[in-house]
């Protein structure tokens, strides 16, 4: 029967999840020239099969000029958003099957990662990024499971900026009158980690592209320009996910964080003060929190650093133990970015820590 296909399904699935269990893949997407930049020198010199990338420096001379990266998986400028989305679908599965799941958005502003998570234009579907495909897939295969597993799903959506946690979701009742979703007492769907932030039940992707729509907007509400706040924050997308096995009668309960992180660049400390500096500060510190929790994971430590930031509390639940993280690493290819390119592909390396065992044998 067909509750015997989806078990063995799961079967299939288990030695797949035990590959992505506790680790981290990165994967590295290089932005193309925009319009108007025509076919600049690009900083990427070639991209190899196996996920590494070599780098050139203009200003560097010799063998300095030039260094490689290796990574899960490396994107060039002509991929296309579905080709991005492609591996993401066995950690939707395992969101399905009970698991927590992290996909990060890595770099520096304007190299990608709004594209990446959410897409250009939220009203053009080729376009469309991780965040909505994810849910889409999500529904798509929970529908699959109806027969044997009752899903219920909620999202939560919230910003954290200058290490306070705003709920984009909790303007909802004045900003839609006409919207049929309710929001719920986070309790009853136990075990969430961002506190006060609204939890919306939805029942498909339009309700989803909905809500994405209005904490786009909210995210911009007190915002004095929208840009500039937007890549100084992070933004979260939460899917919470609870399914009971209608056989059973047991729970499985997983999410799924979608993470657009605020804008990796160092701001010049000569340059910056006031405000600037404070959200400067701000960022680096947890940008770093978030690479010392990964690296103490990958390093299998007794303490993990979970406290040191609120991004890292927020998605304590999310990051080690037997969750899956993602991260889709941003570079902007042009001769100008170089030095953000070198530290953002370093700050990466550094997380994809676990593999490079393996790649440093290689060498
Ligand atoms: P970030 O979120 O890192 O600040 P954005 O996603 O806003 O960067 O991208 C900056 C600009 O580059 C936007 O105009 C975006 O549409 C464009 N862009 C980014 N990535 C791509 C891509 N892969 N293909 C085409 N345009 C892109």
């Amino acid at each position: 029967s067909s509750y015997h296909q989806v078990l063995e399904e799961n079967r299939l699935l288990y030695n797949q999840v035990q590959d992505l269990k506790g680790t981290i893949r990165v994967y590295c997407r290089v932005r193309p020239f925009l319009p108007g930049q025509g076919d600049g020198e690009s900083t990427v010199d070639y991209i190899g099969e196996n996920g590494n990338i070599m780098i050139v420096n203009p200003y560097k001379q010799g063998k300095d000029a030039r260094r490689v990266f290796n990574f899960n998986k490396v994107f060039a400028t002509n991929v296309t958003q579905e080709q991005i989305y492609a591996d993401t679908q066995p950690l939707i599965r395992s969101v399905l099957d009970g698991y927590n799941c992290c996909i990060f958005a890595y770099g520096q502003t304007g190299s990608g990662k709004t594209y990446t998570m959410s897409g250009p234009d939220l009203n053009t579907d080729e376009t469309w990024g991780v965040n909505y495909r994810a849910l889409r897939d999500l529904f798509h295969i929970s529908r699959t499971r109806v027969d044997f597993i009752e899903y219920e799903v909620g999202v939560q959506m919230i910003e954290i900026y200058n290490e306070q946690v705003r709920d984009l979701l909790c303007l909802l009742l004045y900003t839609l009158t006409t919207c049929t979703l309710d929001i719920r007492n986070n309790s009853q769907l136990n075990g969430l980690n961002v506190p006060d932030a609204s939890l919306v039940p939805v029942k498909c992707t339009e309700d989803v592209l909905d809500l994405m729509k209005i904490g786009q907007r909210n995210r911009a509400v007190g915002a004095t320009a929208l840009n500039e706040r937007s890549s100084r924050s992070h933004s979260i997308l939460t899917v919470h996910v609870r399914g009971k096995e209608l056989v059973s009668g047991s729970i499985l309960k997983g999410c799924l964080h979608l993470v657009d992180l605020a804008g990796s660049e160092r701001v010049d400390k000569s340059e910056a003060v006031g405000e600037r500096l404070k959200e400067a500060q701000h960022i680096n510190r947890s940008l770093s929190a978030l690479g010392d929790v990964i690296a103490a994971l990958a390093q299998k430590s007794t303490h993990i650093p979970y406290r040191n930031s609120k991004l890292t509390q927020v998605l304590q639940d999310s990051l080690g133990g037997h969750a899956k993280t993602l991260m889709f690493v941003h570079i902007n290819p042009e001769v100008n970015a170089i030095g953000e390119t070198i530290s953002t592909l370093k700050f990466a390396e550094r997380v994809a820590s676990i593999d490079l065992g393996a790649a440093r044998s290689n060498k």
